[in-house]
């Protein structure tokens, strides 16, 4: 059995984002990068599998700038096997990405492809879809944990990806509840938030993750056309929210309300 688990460079959901003056992007200087939140969930949720039992292999991937290195050494520090880094300093859209992933997957062959439900840093939600499409693979998006449950017995039973005899059974997390999907593998599965809660990297792990392997291959040697299908014309921070006022009595609020917010 063999896990293979996508993993993005993107920056910290708690830094406070930037926009550059001229709209063409995020301003990247002293910005701290992490390992996309999601992707730390799938991380986690290979390693249970593999923990499990049955000897899985967790290979980990990244698509980005040699930077990335870093983020694939977390996830290796979590407990991952080995990593491989696709080297693209070029923009790259998640068709482009999905194309690289499907050439990967043809050469690694594994039973599952793990990935976060969507980057947190443009939400494209896209790459899983079009990687399963592409790989003309089922999927399920958006797994989840069957919390709806009532008892704690039955909560540990289920756990939202499970495998067995050749399927993988998802519990995915749809408007209004939860549904049970079931499908042969190999699969795509990409995770939501409540799937589990990622561990942190211990001090052994981090020591041992030096030592393993993170391969890195140029993306040009792929031979596969990442020119970019869509174009980012422009970034626009929010609007910057008015400050507030202080009023006296409540008979004033209401009277501003009624004469100033005309919203009653
Ligand atoms: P997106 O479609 O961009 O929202 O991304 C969905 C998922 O695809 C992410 O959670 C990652 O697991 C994976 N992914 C997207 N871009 C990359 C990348 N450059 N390198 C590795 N994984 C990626």
């Amino acid at each position: 059995m063999k896990i293979l688990v996508t993993v993005k460079r993107v920056p910290d959901p708690n830094a406070t984002i930037r926009v550059k003056p001229d709209g063409t992007g995020i301003v990247t200087d002293n910005l701290k990068f992490v390992v996309n939140p999601f992707d730390e969930i799938a991380i986690e949720e290979a390693l249970r599998i593999k923990e499990k039992g049955g000897g899985a292999e967790v290979v980990l991937v990244s698509i980005g700038a040699k930077v990335a290195q870093e983020q694939l050494r977390t996830g290796l520090a979590m407990g991952a096997d080995r990593a491989i880094l696709v080297v693209a300093e070029q923009e790259l859209d998640p068709l482009g990405v999905a194309r690289i992933l499907a050439k990967l997957v043809e050469q690694e062959k594994p039973d599952l492809v793990l990935m976060g439900k969507q980057a947190i840093d443009d939400d494209a939600n896209q790459t899983g879809q079009m990687l399963a499409a592409l790989l003309q693979w089922p999927q399920a998006t958006f797994a989840s944990k069957k919390e709806s449950l009532e008892s704690e017995a039955e909560k540990s039973g289920l756990p939202g990806i499970q495998l067995s005899n050749g399927t993988v059974t998802v519990v995915r997390e749809v408007d209004g509840g939860l549904e049970t999907l079931r499908m042969p593998i190999p699969a795509v599965v990409t995770v939501d938030l409540r799937l589990n809660i990622p561990r942190y990297a211990s001090l052994p792990g981090i020591m041992k993750a030096r030592k393993k392997e993170l391969k890195e291959i140029p993306v040009a040697d792929l031979g596969v056309d990442v020119t970019p299908k869509l174009k980012v014309l422009r970034l626009d921070p929010p609007p910057k929210r008015k400050a507030g006022r202080k009023v006296s009595s409540v008979q004033e609020l209401v009277h501003l309300l009624h004469t100033e917010a005309k919203v009653i």
